[in-house]
């Protein structure tokens, strides 16, 4: 039985390395080329910066070709990965369990988790290799009472040179990202086509019967017996949207804000980025320095990147936007929106204030990289983790499904609703197309 996985992020890695494993013939479809990590030393960015001739970060792209931004209102821009490995090639390699909205609707994640915890190898980073002032800040966060914690994180220490550009790909290979669920998945006979966007579900009356993929190079048609949508966010409410499937208008993603800060010395790019964290209420604080508002961002222009000190928040945003089919994005911050942001970053600021960390305090650029709602679940799919609106064959794989913003870390859920989703697939078939 043939399937087709569109995309290979978190969630579309699971997917196919759970397929694949059962005697399926894979076919993993990704938009982006192989991914490469960013190998040049950021301070050769420095004299552009300081001119400002950088522009603005719809440029990352090229600077970092497999980081894709979108500007989905004038101060919010959205980030992805449009290459083998989706997001998770950009990651701070934070792996953490999430579930907002999910036991309302009637989904339990708890044994996903688990398996992929186990099979990733989640630990949290050694306190004794926190930047001293990473270690001050944190007892600031324990006195003022937010209960910090050390993160976990899919980081090999012992392999991790401390070099802070986990977002930019990590070169020494220490920090997990879903090509090794790929590399799982070819092992079991799958196999990947890159630069191979899908542009369209294939429907004849009413049953997925492949996909048609639309490039450069020109049309391609494939066929197959189901197909899996896990092109993120943003990408699977496109496709969805050109097969003739409307999406929601509840696209959420986790809207970042860090609050920048003076310490001399500080050097925060010698450990890898978020090594603690405090959950609060709809929002997470952790120290990060941000690189995208270091080059791209006025305000932080005059501050040398050894004495930049960052706090991120990470808010759990309001689930109103909306993905359009040539995949244009409208999504703006609410007041509610703003009026989180502003307390958050007043703590995050005490944070920096209590540890020595001195002004001026910059705000960052406002971005979102968590990108899902598109699709939500409602409690009557959960059974079967589909909706009856797909046509037969068809089925959605990746945080399209999760109905609310998480304000968490989400590349862990993104696997298990993916898992979830592929042993649902697998339930679904006849006996004969599974391998024993
Ligand atoms: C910069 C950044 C840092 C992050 N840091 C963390 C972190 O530390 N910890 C954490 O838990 N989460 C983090 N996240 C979020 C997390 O990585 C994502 O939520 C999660 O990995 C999403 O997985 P996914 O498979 O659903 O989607 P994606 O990773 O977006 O994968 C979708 C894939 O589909 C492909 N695609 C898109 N459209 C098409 C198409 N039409 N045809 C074919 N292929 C297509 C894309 O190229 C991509 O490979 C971060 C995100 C970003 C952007
Ligand atoms: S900080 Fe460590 S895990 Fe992150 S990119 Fe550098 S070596 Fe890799």
């Amino acid at each position: 039985m043939k399937a087709i996985v569109v995309g290979s992020g978190a969630s579309g890695a699971t997917i196919a390395r759970e397929l694949s494993k059962n005697g399926l013939e894979v076919l993993i479809l990704e938009a982006g080329g192989n991914f490469k990590p960013f190998t040049r030393r950021v301070s050769w960015s420095e004299p552009f910066r300081k001119l400002g001739i950088l522009g603005s970060a719809s440029n990352i792209n090229k600077i970092f070709p497999p980081m894709n931004s979108i500007k989905s209102s004038p101060d919010l821009a959205l980030f992805r990965g449009i290459t083998t490995g989706g997001c998770s090639v950009l990651t701070c390699g934070n792996l953490v369990r999430t579930e907002e909205g999910l036991h309302q609707i009637g989904l339990n994640l708890e044994s996903e988790f688990q398996e992929l915890e186990n099979l990733i190898n989640v630990t949290t980073f050694p306190k004794k290799r926190w930047r001293p002032l990473s270690r001050e800040m944190f007892k600031s966060a324990s006195n003022l009472g937010l209960n910090p914690e050390s993160t976990p994180k899919a980081v090999n220490a012992k392999k991790c040179i401390s070099c802070g550009l986990c977002e930019l790909g990590c070169v020494e290979g220490a920090r997990w990202d879903s090509r090794n669920f790929i590399d799982d998945s070819c092992a079991s006979g799958a196999t990947i086509k890159i630069n191979s966007p899908v542009k369209k579900v294939i429907i004849e009356q009413g049953i997925a019967k492949g996909v048609e993929t639309s490039s450069i190079m020109g049309a391609n048609t494939y066929k197959s017996d189901l197909v899996v949508l896990a092109a993120g966010g943003i990408g699977t409410a496109q496709i969805l949207e050109n097969s003739g499937t409307l999406t929601s208008p509840h696209l959420w993603t986790d809207v970042v804000l860090t609050i920048g800060g003076v310490f001399k010395g500080a050097k925060m790019l010698k450990e890898p980025p978020m090594v603690w964290y405090s959950k609060q209420k709809d929002y997470i604080i952790s120290p990060y320095v941000d690189i995208l508002s270091h080059w791209f961002h006025k305000p932080w222009r005059k501050v040398s990147l050894n004495d930049r000190v960052g706090m991120m928040v990470k808010l759990a945003d309001s689930a109103e936007g909306k993905v359009d089919y040539q995949g244009k994005v409208d999504k703006k911050l609410s007041h509610q929106d703003r009026d989180t942001l502003k307390k958050a970053s007043s703590m995050a600021r005490l944070i920096m204030k209590e540890s020595g960390v001195k002004g001026p305090y910059v705000q960052g650029m406002y971005n979102g990289g968590h990108l899902g709602g598109t699709f939500p679940l409602e409690t009557v799919d959960v059974k079967n983790m589909r909706s009856k609106r797909l046509p037969s064959g068809l089925w959605v794989g990746d945080l399209s499904l999760v109905p609310r913003s998480q304000g968490m870390p989400t590349m862990l859920l993104a696997a298990a609703i993916g898992l979830k989703v592929a042993r649902k697939i697998l339930e679904s078939l006849p006996e004969t197309a599974i391998k024993k």
